[in-house]
């Protein structure tokens, strides 16, 4: 028995001196992966589900590292909040996006905004707010062409400092959504603290629509309340008709999905707005 918990214990180290060294690999690669050209941002339209036109479109980032392949933004995110990485990240990700959106709007002057996903860590940087509002204007853009995507989760582990870093955003214009809605257990009395433009029901709700009746429940409880609070919906990874006639049958305004379109290039969201 003693064999074997020495075994195990063996087996553990190894596996976790494994993971310590993939995670070491995508910090040191990550650290220049900016000034390589390894970062780029790809976009996934947001549709009105009334219309069918694009409304907005969500930047995702994406790395491609000759080594490491293509790394999704699941595995090196975190790496980067860990590290602190992300502060010069994240200022790269809003240049692109802000660089990109005015190409989008040449091409669709009606375009709402650009989404951007943004990091708690990212908050707590004291020059945060400065520094979003400097790389905005230096675009030509106002405020009021983003729509910041912070997490329900962000939300709940609030501290004053990072709620005043979205009040004042909010204040120069910038809109909000809540990402991953109806994952993180927070109430939508809390929520209301928050200045919120925007709900986006989380996939997890929308995967089981129409055939779970409690996703179905859930989804339909979440929009109506969401528009009696005055906020605007948006219905994440819809990926079939069925999903969509649902949402739109209970009035949700926004979706966004594989079923209309995958992230897209830069070059071929242009197209996409061509015959907007
Ligand atoms: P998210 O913000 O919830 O983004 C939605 C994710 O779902 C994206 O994955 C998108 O490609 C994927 N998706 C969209 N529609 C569908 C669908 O119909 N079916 C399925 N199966 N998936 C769909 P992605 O790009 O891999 O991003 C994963 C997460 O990484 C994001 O989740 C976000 O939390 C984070 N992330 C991505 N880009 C950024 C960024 O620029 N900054 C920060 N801080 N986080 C980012
Ligand atoms: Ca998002
Ligand atoms: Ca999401
Ligand atoms: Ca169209």
């Amino acid at each position: 028995a003693k064999n074997l918990g020495k075994d195990n214990f063996q087996y553990y180290n190894k596996q976790l001196s494994l993971n310590v060294h993939e995670q070491l690999k995508i910090e040191q690669s990550l650290k220049d992966a900016i000034k390589n050209g390894e970062l780029y941002l790809n976009y996934q339209p947001q549709y009105n589900l009334q219309t069918h036109k694009v409304i907005a479109f969500e930047a995702l980032v994406r790395w491609q590292n000759k080594e490491l392949g293509v790394v999704p933004p699941t595995k090196f995110i975190t790496i980067a909040e860990d590290t602190g990485l992300i502060i010069d990240l994240g200022k790269y990700i809003f240049d692109v996006a802000c660089r990109d959106f005015i190409q989008m709007k040449k091409v669709d002057s009606e375009l709402h905004y650009i989404a951007i996903n943004v990091s708690s860590v990212q908050f707590k940087d004291p020059d945060f707010v400065q520094d979003v509002l400097k790389i905005v204007e230096k675009n030509g853009l106002k405020p009021s062409d983003i729509e910041i995507e912070v997490t329900e989760r962000y939300i709940m582990e609030y501290s004053e400092m990072n709620l005043k870093a979205m009040i004042d955003l909010k204040n120069l214009g910038f809109r909000f959504s809540i990402d991953d809605f109806g994952t993180g257990y927070s109430s939508m009395n809390y929520l209301t603290k928050f200045p919120i433009d925007v709900i986006k029901v989380d996939k997890a709700f929308i995967d089981g629509i129409p055939e779970d009746n409690n996703n179905v429940q859930i989804s339909k409880a979440i929009v109506a309340l969401s528009k009696s609070l005055n906020y605007k919906v948006v219905a994440e990874g819809i990926e079939h008709e069925k999903q969509e006639d649902f949402l739109l049958s209970i009035k949700c305004d926004i979706g966004q999905g594989y079923f209309f379109s995958k992230p897209l290039s830069i070059e071929d969201a242009l197209k996409v707005l061509k015959d907007n």
